[in-house]
């Protein structure tokens, strides 16, 4: 049976492991935590990523904790709403509904579905040597494990791209500062099956979700870091749920984090027997909340392609001439939508939903 070293136990590895695992691989995934991650509160997963997760068999169960949406309303800071679109009837014409779940339950559903001592913990991957037979991962501890397949999947700091590249990648520096949190819908007033996007001039905030009870909201104001700073400019936005929403939230879920990708596509996601899935292939502002979905598709499209070739090094070559430019034009949406007086506009004029517009494109 051949064999996969998969580095880093996010949705990328875990996701590639069960598809694996699926195709007859024996797979072990190595994580440098001693858990899975938690951080991170939820998480739009599209039809596109619902439709892996059934695939994969856990269509059900996801489905089972998620929150499913009915309509999507875009709304300008004003209180205008300028587009409310219905997505209850994707189910039937995309074969799966546009979902919210918390992070922590959809990584320890994957988890859950391997076996145990699939994972293990407290093992830092830190560089990689090849062979035309084999493929070796060497770990911060000394260790080291041989293979027929090394995946990165650690995100966007992966020591395996950097060893590919012959260093880090350049990282965007805008300063974007992302600030989420929980709160219950109907200590909001909003509904458990809309989500919703908010435009302003210099931000946006927007909300999904993400079980029957409770939804999580995101927001980016260009040049504003502190949480005061955010809250005294979203409370003037009182046309709209957005300071009510911020107001009921759970203290202890509300969370900053700077947001970074990198500044260019990367040349190259493979390097024979290696190579790079998720985030360290290709991180994304979370602009079109794709990146989890696209994780998901590669690690399909992978595995696929793994049972198609001959050899690893020719099924990987595939996968990286296949997904590159599709993860690509999804990255560079993502980043369209962080320039928020310009999407501000367009919704104003579109009066349509310009990021399910930019989905639909990948449908087709
Ligand atoms: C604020 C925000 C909101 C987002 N919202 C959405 C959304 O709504 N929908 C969506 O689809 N996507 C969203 N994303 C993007 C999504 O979170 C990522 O695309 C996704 O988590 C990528 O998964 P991954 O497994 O590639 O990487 P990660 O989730 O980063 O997992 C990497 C794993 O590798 C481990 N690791 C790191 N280094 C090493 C090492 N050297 N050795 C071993 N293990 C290592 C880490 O501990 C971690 O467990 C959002 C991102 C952000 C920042």
């Amino acid at each position: 049976m051949p064999r996969a070293l998969i580095c880093g136990g996010g949705v990328a590895g875990l996701s590639s492991a069960l598809h694996l695992k699926k195709h007859g691989w024996d797979i072990q995934i190595f994580e440098k935590d001693s858990e899975l991650r938690t951080a991170g509160v939820g998480l739009n997963i599209w039809p596109n990523g619902v439709r892996v997760l059934k695939g994969l068999g856990l269509g059900e169960e996801f489905l089972s904790f998620a929150g499913a949406m009915e309509r999507w309303w875009a709304l300008d800071s004003d209180g205008t709403v300028t587009s409310d679109i219905d997505v209850s009837t994707w189910p039937q014409e995309l074969s799966a509904p546009i979902t919210g779940a918390r992070r922590r339950r959809l990584n320890a559903m994957l988890a859950d579905a391997l076996e145990d001592g699939d994972i293990i913990f407290n093992t830092t991957a830190q560089s990689y040597t090849q062979t035309a037979e084999d493929v070796t991962v060497h770990f911060a501890d000394g260790g080291s494990e041989t293979g027929d397949l090394l995946l990165g999947t650690e995100g966007i700091g992966s020591k395996i791209r950097n060893q590919m590249l012959g260093g880090p990648p350049e990282f965007t520096d805008e300063g974007f500062v992302r600030w989420r949190g929980v709160f219950e819908c109907a200590a909001a007033g909003v509904s458990t099956d809309v989500q919703a996007d908010v435009y302003g001039a210099n931000g946006h905030f927007g909300w999904i979700p993400i079980d029957a009870t409770h939804a999580y909201w995101y927001g980016t104001l260009g040049g504003l870091s502190t949480f005061e700073e955010f809250r005294n400019e979203y409370n003037t936005w009182s046309s709209t749920p957005v300071p009510k929403i911020i107001a009921v939230s759970e203290p202890e879920s509300i969370l900053g984090r700077e947001i970074t990708h990198y500044k260019n596509h990367l040349p190259q996601w493979v390097d024979g027997r290696v190579a790079l899935v998720g985030d360290s292939a290709h991180p994304m502002y979370p602009g079109m909340a794709q990146g989890a979905n696209q994780a998901l598709i590669d690690g399909q499209t992978l595995a696929q392609y793994l049972d198609d070739h001959p050899t690893v090094q020719e099924a990987l070559h595939q996968f990286e001439k296949e997904r590159m430019p599709v993860a690509n034009k999804m990255v560079e949406y993502s980043r369209l939508h962080f320039s928020f007086e310009q999407t501000r506009e367009e919704y104003r004029t579109a009066g349509s939903n310009l990021q399910i517009d930019r989905y639909m494109e990948f449908e087709n």
